[in-house]
């Protein structure tokens, strides 16, 4: 169990500054070009990481495409690559408070959520695909007798692992641990938002005995070392969660390269629907308000629709309000805090600008928006509430990434559905009901990769997570995961 005295005695640790990792060496960026990092707690500066460019994009692809072709990792038994995983999974967890902390200093993620979400979810992530590695094999067809038809898996060849900034190490695990399961080499590259604690991770691969050039890291501005990764000719698969925006930009490099595959987990703006039949109003109440105002909305599944039958919107309404009101925001080092800080300034920018446009188009403000906290000099917004948004605004259609609720009434089993796929997203949902015919209708009927029954959040490793329409395509976790980094290649032979 963590005290929050042990968190306090990492509070102000040393920060080191950031540099690329390529092929085993630690490196500035070619240009010599830092950027500054600023913690979204105290708006202070925390240090500096590599501002890469395309030459060192390029540096860290021909690592990892040489690696990839000379065997290095993908040629070791699955026995020993499972094991150098798993002593990467036990070296996270050995340093999962220090990671931690490190992580919320530059993200501004609560720590309680954090705790659970990042390092933790890393190393459980990275332990499942490691015990994958010898568990998960090909094929041998079912024809006629006179022929043998083999269906091998074989890892494809270099991955860019392109992440956000709102769960790093989880995210980024999602991505690297069955990338590297499967035998491919990868390039990742951090978001700018939040790189530190990666760094740290991916150094711990290399303590575990990962060999040389099989993971990169690259660090800096998207715009430039994520564009040129998209642009490679020498990339195979991009492994992309992010926003719809750059994801296009994404499959315009792979149009305008090598034709390379994108795997594009973008947002969402999830409905969560309540029936006036809920099980119990008031603990639905509670979920709902943790699913839209953790770590200030900055989750992609974010339940930040709530339809809700109109026979008990008043008081669902005023019962989000209340909830809002009494959320403990703030300094996300505190384990009593619920909601931490905006990751950056332009971001609570976009979040004020959509309040304001919401209640322009006729949204009522029930509470929250505005800025909060300016004396830490942090970036912090009050959890907001609108009411009586209708699929006309600009708050119902468009992801805010922000700690902002829109409630919209519906009538009855079929208005609910129309309002829930009313969207060009389609990530994750929820449902509220006691009646088991209409849970199962329900998710028949929306259009999202999860749907969750009388519960919100919490899936964990082993099912999948991706959107449909505009959420992306391709999917994190499960089993089904590793099907993005292998090839299959079938041998035909007469007998
Ligand atoms: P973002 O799209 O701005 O950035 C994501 C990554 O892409 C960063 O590493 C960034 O540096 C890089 N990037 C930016 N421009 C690039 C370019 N031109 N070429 C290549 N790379 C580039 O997203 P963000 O603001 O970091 O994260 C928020 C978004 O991520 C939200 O839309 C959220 O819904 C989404 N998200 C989705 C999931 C999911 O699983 N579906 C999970 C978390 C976040």
């Amino acid at each position: 169990m963590t005290t929050q005295h042990q968190i306090d005695a990492l509070r102000d640790a040393p920060v080191a500054e950031g540099r690329n990792l390529i092929d085993g060496a630690w490196q500035p960026a070619a240009s010599g070009a830092l950027m500054e990092v600023i913690s979204p707690l105290d708006g202070a500066r925390l240090t500096g990481i590599a501002q890469s460019g395309t030459a060192d994009a390029e540096a860290a692809v021909t690592a990892a495409r040489r690696a990839f072709e000379d065997g290095r990792w993908r040629n070791q038994s699955p026995q020993a690559r499972r094991k150098v995983l798993l002593t990467w999974a036990d070296l996270i967890e050995a340093a999962l408070l220090e990671l931690t902390v490190l992580g919320v200093r530059d993200n501004g993620t609560e720590i309680a959520m954090a705790l659970k979400a990042e390092a933790a979810s890393a190393a459980a992530t990275i332990r499942y695909y490691a015990e994958a590695i010898d568990k998960t094999f090909g094929q041998i067809a079912p024809t006629k007798p006179d022929v043998l038809g083999l269906v091998h898996r074989e890892p494809i060849g270099v991955v860019a692992a392109i992440v956000p900034w709102n769960f790093p190490l989880m995210i980024a695990a999602w991505k690297l641990a069955p990338a590297l399961a499967a035998g491919n080499s990868v390039v990742l590259k951090p978001s700018e938002m939040a790189s530190l604690a990666l760094l740290r991770v991916v150094e711990m691969a290399h303590e575990a005995g990962l060999p040389d050039g099989v993971l990169n890291v690259v660090t800096g501005a998207g715009p430039e070392a994520g564009a040129a990764l998209s642009h490679s000719m020498d990339v195979d698969v991009v492994a992309f969660t992010g926003s719809g925006a750059v994801g296009r930009k994404l499959l315009e490099g792979a149009a305008a390269s090598n034709l390379k595959r994108c795997y594009l987990e973008l947002g969402g703006k999830s409905p969560n629907i309540l029936f006036d039949d809920a099980p119990d109003l008031d603990h639905a109440i509670t979920v709902a308000a943790n699913g839209v105002f953790r770590n200030s909305g900055q989750v992609c599944v974010a339940a930040a629709r709530l339809l809700v039958q109109r026979s008990i919107y008043d008081r669902v309404a005023e019962g989000m309000a209340q909830a809002a009101a009494h959320m403990v925001v703030g300094d996300p080092l505190s384990l009593a805090t619920q909601a931490g800080a905006v990751n950056n300034e332009a971001q609570l920018a976009r979040n004020l600008a959509a309040v304001e446009k919401a209640t322009s188009e006729g949204a009522t403000l029930r509470h929250g928006g505005q800025r909060i906290l300016d004396e830490t000099g942090g970036t912090y917004m009050a959890p907001t509430v609108l009411s009586d948004v209708a699929p006309a605004h600009h708050i119902f259609r468009e992801e805010a990434f922000g700690p902002i609720l829109s409630l919209t009434p519906f009538d009855d089993e079929e208005d609910a559905i129309r309002l829930a796929n009313a969207s060009d997203y389609g990530l994750a949902a929820g449902v509220w009901t006691g009646n088991l015919s209409r849970a199962h209708r329900m998710v028949r009927a929306i259009r999202a990769g999860v749907v969750h029954v009388n519960t919100y959040g919490g899936v964990d490793v082993t099912v999948p997570l991706g959107g449909v329409k505009q959420s992306g395509n391709g999917y994190d976790k499960s089993l089904f995961a590793l099907d993005k980094f292998y090839d299959l290649k079938t041998a035909w032979m007469q007998l």
